[in-house]
C-alpha cells in the first residue's frame, strides 16, 4: 500500500492552527517546533509548509525556494542551539524517518534535530 498524505496528520493540524506546538523559528516555507516527547535536552523538529509526505517526496516536489527555506532554517536552529561543532558546540544528529522500515509515526515530511547530550551510534 502505497505512504499518501493524510491531511488529518497531527503535523497538518498544527500548520492549521488546530492543536498548539511550542514554535521554535518560523519562515515562510518552513516551521520549527519542540518534539511533545523530547528524546534529548535539544529534540527541534522542522516541517516544510507544504503537504509532502517524506524527505524524497519533499526533494522531489517541492520548489527550490521551500528546499532553500527549509535547509536554511535548519541550519539556522543548530547554530541557535548553540550545537555548531564548527562553532564549539558538542554537536547533533539531523534524522527523517520514512515509511514502513524507517517507522515513520507522522506523514508529513519532518526533521528531527537532537542535541545537547551525548546520542550514541546509531550505525554498526
Ligand atoms: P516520526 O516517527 O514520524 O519520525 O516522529 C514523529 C514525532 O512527532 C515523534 O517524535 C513524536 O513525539 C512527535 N509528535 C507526535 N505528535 C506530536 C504533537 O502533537 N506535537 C508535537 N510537538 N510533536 C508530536
Amino acid at each position: 500500500m502505497p505512504f499518501t498524505y493524510d491531511d488529518q496528520n497531527v503535523f497538518a493540524k498544527i500548520l492549521r492552527g488546530e492543536i498548539p506546538n511550542d514554535t521554535v523559528a518560523e519562515t515562510q516555507h518552513t516551521l520549527a517546533f519542540k518534539d511533545i516527547t523530547p528524546q534529548a535536552p535539544v529534540h527541534v523538529l522542522v516541517i516544510p509548509k507544504g503537504a509532502y509526505v517524506c524527505h524524497d517526496d519533499f526533494m522531489a516536489n517541492a520548489s527550490d525556494a521551500e528546499i532553500a527555506d527549509f535547509s536554511r532554517l535548519t541550519a539556522r536552529i543548530v547554530t541557535d542551539q548553540g550545537l555548531s561543532p564548527g562553532a564549539g558546540g558538542n554537536g547533533y544528529r539531523v534524522i527523517s524517518n520514512a515509511g514502513a522500515n524507517g517507522v515513520q509515526e507522522v506523514p508529513h515530511y519532518h526533521l528531527h534535530i537532537l542535541g545537547g547530550r551525548p546520542l550514541g551510534r546509531m550505525l554498526p
